[in-house]
């Protein structure tokens, strides 16, 4: 077993990366100001310069060239990052998640409508 306390490897810094960036998404306004939509262009477009896997980083990089993100606002915001992790999905024989705004708040910020998440 792998010691917690050990440098993330590609599958823990991915998820972590993940969790931080859904997590972003499903609480950026629906109406960003401009200031917000500059900056989470500039987060998005430094992760192809510094995210620490490098055919991670270029894989993203090619994507966002065919499919620029969306920072119009949470709504389109959401899915389009959704969409981005599937294509990772995808070419890592992974499942798809479904990209509706209902399914990624329930996964990122309302949780389950039981409360089994409260
Ligand atoms: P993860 O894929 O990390 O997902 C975490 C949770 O997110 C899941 O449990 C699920 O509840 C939810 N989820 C799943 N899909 C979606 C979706 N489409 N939208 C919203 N939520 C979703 N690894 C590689 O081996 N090669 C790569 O090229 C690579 N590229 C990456 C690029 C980026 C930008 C990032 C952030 C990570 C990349 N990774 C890559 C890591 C990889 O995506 C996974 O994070 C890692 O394999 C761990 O997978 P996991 O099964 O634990 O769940």
């Amino acid at each position: 077993v792998r010691p917690a306390d050990c440098p993330p490897d590609v599958e823990e810094l991915g998820r972590a990366t993940w969790t931080f960036l859904h997590t972003t998404a499903a609480y950026f306004p629906e109406k960003p100001t401009q200031a917000q939509r500059v900056n989470m262009l500039s987060l998005l477009r430094a992760l192809p310069v510094l995210y620490p896997c490098s055919s991670c980083a270029q894989h993203l990089g090619e994507n966002m060239k065919t499919r620029p993100p969306d920072v119009s606002g949470r709504a389109g915001l959401s899915p389009w990052l959704c969409e981005q992790h599937n294509e990772v999905n995808e070419r890592l024989g992974k499942e798809r998640f479904e990209c509706t705004v209902e399914k990624l708040d329930e996964r990122w910020k309302d949780g389950p409508s039981d409360g089994s998440c409260d």
